[in-house]
């Protein structure tokens, strides 16, 4: 089949060289003067060596766009869509600076540093908690305090818990009342000094 259609693609390109070049094909661009090219001495014999093999060599055809990319086309492929896709460089207009710490972030997302050192200090805490409790069941509540903090719990609070503590003082950022339930009991007070509302 393959063969066949090489052979009759072969014809076909000779039957055409004979019509269009009476010389058996062109010169080529770069010729010598005075110099007896081949093309010129043996155009019969040149013609009946011709064959697609020779032309085509150890190469192959590769498939080659048929038609040509439209300017929007090249652009969109080069540029992006805005709507959608959009590759060149933007300014970001939603950086802001961490209140905390300084660092930028973007609007809307935790500032990765403060996120980092939250992160850490809270590994380290599960680190502790798992050293203090093993592999015993969780059936007392666990509170972690930090160095000197144990003193100042009165032993009403520390009945039945479990406390591990950090050998390190409590983080100046790490405020206590983040322990604190949300669902407490609502006291009987009616006068509440402002320190004690956090
Ligand atoms: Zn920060």
């Amino acid at each position: 089949m393959s063969k066949n259609l090489i052979l009759s693609l072969t014809n076909f390109v000779r039957s055409l060289e004979r019509l269009f070049l009476p010389y058996g094909g062109h010169p080529p661009a770069l010729a010598l003067a005075g110099f007896q090219h081949e093309h010129s001495t043996s155009s019969n014999k040149r013609a009946q060596e011709f064959s697609l093999k020779e032309l085509i060599g150890d190469g192959m055809l590769w498939a080659v766009p048929k038609h040509r990319r439209s300017v929007e086309k090249r652009l969109n492929r080069k540029f992006g869509y805005p709507e959608y896709v959009w590759k060149p460089l933007k300014v970001k207009r939603n950086i802001r600076s961490c209140q905390t710490c300084g660092h930028d972030h973007e609007l809307g997302v935790l500032c990765p540093f403060c996120y980092n050192k939250v992160l850490k200090e809270t590994e380290q805490m599960q680190a502790k908690i798992q050293e203090k409790l093993g592999l015993d069941p969780v059936d007392k509540e666990v509170i972690v305090l930090y160095e000197g903090e144990k003193a100042e719990q009165t032993a009403e609070q520390l009945q039945g818990k479990r406390i591990v503590e950090m050998k390190k003082p409590r983080p100046m950022w790490f405020t206590k009342n983040l322990l604190q339930k949300s669902t407490q009991q609502q006291s009987e007070a009616k006068e509440v000094k402002p320190s004690d509302l956090a």
